[in-house]
């Protein structure tokens, strides 16, 4: 069939294969050319590593440190001609690159937050690497059934409070308008915890630790967002952010189990604001991204996930480094997000910006770039006119 994008508000229901595949393989060259990490991770646990920010650490694990990679994800293959989700596309063509360079590359497609997943994942460590020394927990979902009580719990992106009224960009339109959001309620508060919070990162720590299947001085992170205060009451003070709290507070658990065991740590990156499925899904943030991403190119310092993540592990965990600390424990890979001249810029075009300048004084032409780069779509090389094969099989 002939694949084009198919947007319907902030999703893309298409996807391609060899498209998708150039963009893993542009991850790949970016790490290859910024060369080794010495020493680096050698056993990976990827806890969602389908896409965004995991897929960049599977990638950045791999490439630049000949890491064996376990990667879990919940992916939709190809259906009844129908092209399976992007990141069941991006795994195929990880697996074949990781494999094709002689690495160990296995994956498991379902739901992490469930004892099976876990249980299969726990006998492949110990039949097929023994220990794992690194472990990237990197899940971001909107619904989670609890392994205990089988409640599902669905997360919300709402402040907490009061209402909030703010500027947003329908980003497919290119429509700047005004949306207000009315706060969660104490059981959205309580489920979006539950799902983005950091209660499952603790249950797979501890049945790692308790199975003996972390190496001495393994380490574990998990990914966070802060961002601009013209987000804060959407994001670090809503729902997602009090999860996040919730997050940092397992990091701390998991950081004593992991000193105790060789010297290890755990503790969370706050990375860069980015283009990814699940930030897409967020009021507000988009239209943040658009101008964060043409201030930063002006500035020479826009990074993507890739860029992030090879940087994080090059100068904050491997490469005899060890990670310098916020006040409150925390990795700030957003430093160049956070930088005053950028933020005072934000502040400043924010106000002004409307539908009719959103062109001139936002990158929203490359936040639709990326976006459907994401699925993709656009990448050099790729004939999107021409007949591509939906279903791929998992290596
Ligand atoms: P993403 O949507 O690109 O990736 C989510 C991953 O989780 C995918 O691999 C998906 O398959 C997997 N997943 C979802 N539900 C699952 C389930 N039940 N079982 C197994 N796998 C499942 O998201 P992302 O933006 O890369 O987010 C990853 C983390 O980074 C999140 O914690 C997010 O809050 C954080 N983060 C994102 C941004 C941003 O701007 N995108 C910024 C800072 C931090």
């Amino acid at each position: 069939m002939i694949i084009k994008p198919k947007v319907r508000g902030f999703v893309c229901i298409t996807s391609h294969p060899e498209g998708c595949a150039a963009h893993v393989q542009e991850w790949i060259d970016y790490v290859k050319a910024k060369g080794p990490l010495t020493p680096g991770p050698k056993k990976v646990l990827v806890i969602g590593s389908s896409t965004g920010y995991g897929l960049a650490s599977r990638v950045a694990a791999a490439f630049g440190s000949k890491a064996a990679t376990l990667g879990i994800f919940f992916e939709r293959p190809s259906e009844d001609g129908r092209p399976a989700t992007p990141g069941w596309y991006n795994t195929i063509a990880f697996t074949n690159a990781a494999r094709a360079a002689g690495l160990y590359a296995k994956n498991l497609n379902g739901d992490a937050f469930s004892d099976d997943i876990k249980r299969q994942a726990l006998e492949l460590i110990k039949s097929d690497l023994g220990q794992v020394d690194l472990v990237v927990y990197s899940l971001a979902s909107p619904r989670r059934t609890h392994p205990r009580t089988g409640a599902v719990h669905k997360s919300v992106l709402k402040p907490v409070g009061t209402s909030y009224t703010n500027k947003t960009v329908d980003t497919d339109k290119g429509i700047v308008s005004t949306v207000t959001i009315e706060p969660a309620s104490p059981q959205e508060i309580a489920d979006t915890t539950a799902v983005m919070g950091g209660e499952d990162w603790e249950l797979w720590m501890n049945a790692l630790s308790e199975a003996k299947l972390l190496a001495p001085g393994a380490q574990s992170v998990a990914y966070s967002y802060i961002g601009p205060e013209v987000t804060w009451a959407i994001y670090k003070n809503g729902t997602i952010g009090l999860a996040k709290n919730d997050l940092e507070r397992a990091g701390k658990n998991i950081d004593s189990l992991l000193k105790l065991n060789g010297g290890g740590r755990a503790f969370i990156s706050v990375n860069k604001a980015l283009v990814t499925q699940a930030s897409s899904a967020i009021p507000v943030v988009p239209l943040y991204i658009s101008i964060l991403y043409k201030l930063m190119k002006a500035h020479g310092t826009h990074e993507g996930c890739i860029e992030q993540i090879q940087r994080l592990f090059a100068t904050q965990m491997y490469n005899g480094k060890t990670p310098t600390f916020d006040e409150a424990g925390r990795v700030r890979i957003d430093d160049w997000e956070m930088r005053p001249e950028i933020q005072n810029a934000v502040r400043e075009i924010w106000p002004r910006v409307t539908t009719e300048n959103l062109a001139t004084e936002t990158d929203i032409a490359g936040y639709r770039t990326e976006f459907l780069k994401l699925f993709g779509f656009g990448l050099p090389g790729i004939n999107y006119e021409a007949e591509t094969e939906p279903h791929r099989l998992m290596p």
